[in-house]
């Protein structure tokens, strides 16, 4: 196949050269009282998770994903959130809507070192694209999450972008209206501004 970045032939979707290449601008920011880590700047890899290449867009993304969580463990390994051993993950409306379910894909990825995915748990009950809308037509119009997992977990949330917020937030309250606890957010990219 061709490396979709560059056009050269490749045994993966992105070649060695230019998956070494992709920037890793890592941001945080606090929503809810939870850190919230971010990995890729919109911008930077709009391309890459675009419908142009939805074929295998779930390939892009684990890609994508598996990078940002090798960075996101190795630059946490010592951390107080490693100590946390039962930690489940959630991704926000981790429904298949078409071909594949993005935050599923991601979840996965930062699965990979040791904590649980938690499938299917917080669902959208408007199927609303917030793409191009502003803060305000967000927060008039949530996603009604309805979290329908364990009550005394403790859990990681996951989102492909993180904008306003607006989501995360909602995700945020909704696990923890149930009694459980959200350690830490991650947002694969970052969209603000
Ligand atoms: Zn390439």
């Amino acid at each position: 196949m061709k490396c979709v970045v560059c056009g050269k032939i490749s045994f993966n979707p992105i070649c060695s050269r230019c998956f070494f290449e992709i920037k890793i601008t890592p941001t945080m920011r606090v929503i809810e009282g939870v850190s919230i880590y971010s990995f890729y700047n919109y911008s930077d890899v709009s391309i890459l998770i675009k419908s142009k290449y939805y074929v295998f867009g779930s390939r892009i993304l684990k890609i994508l994903s598996a990078k940002a969580s090798d960075y996101f463990f190795n630059s946490h390994l010592k951390s107080s959130l490693w100590k946390e051993t039962n930690l489940y993950g959630i991704g926000i409306d981790d429904c298949v809507r078409s071909y594949y379910s993005h935050t599923a894909v991601i979840l996965k990825e930062f699965c990979r070192y040791g904590f649980k995915p938690d499938y299917g748990k917080l669902q959208a009950k408007n199927n609303l694209q917030y793409a191009g809308k502003s803060l305000q037509y967000r927060r008039q119009n949530p996603k009604n999450l309805f979290f329908k997992g364990s009550h005394s977990k403790n859990f990681f949330i996951i989102d492909d972008i993180i904008t306003t917020g607006t989501t995360m937030s909602e995700a945020i309250r909704e696990v923890e209206k149930s009694g459980s606890r959200v350690f830490f957010c991650i947002a694969l990219c970052n969209a603000e501004n």
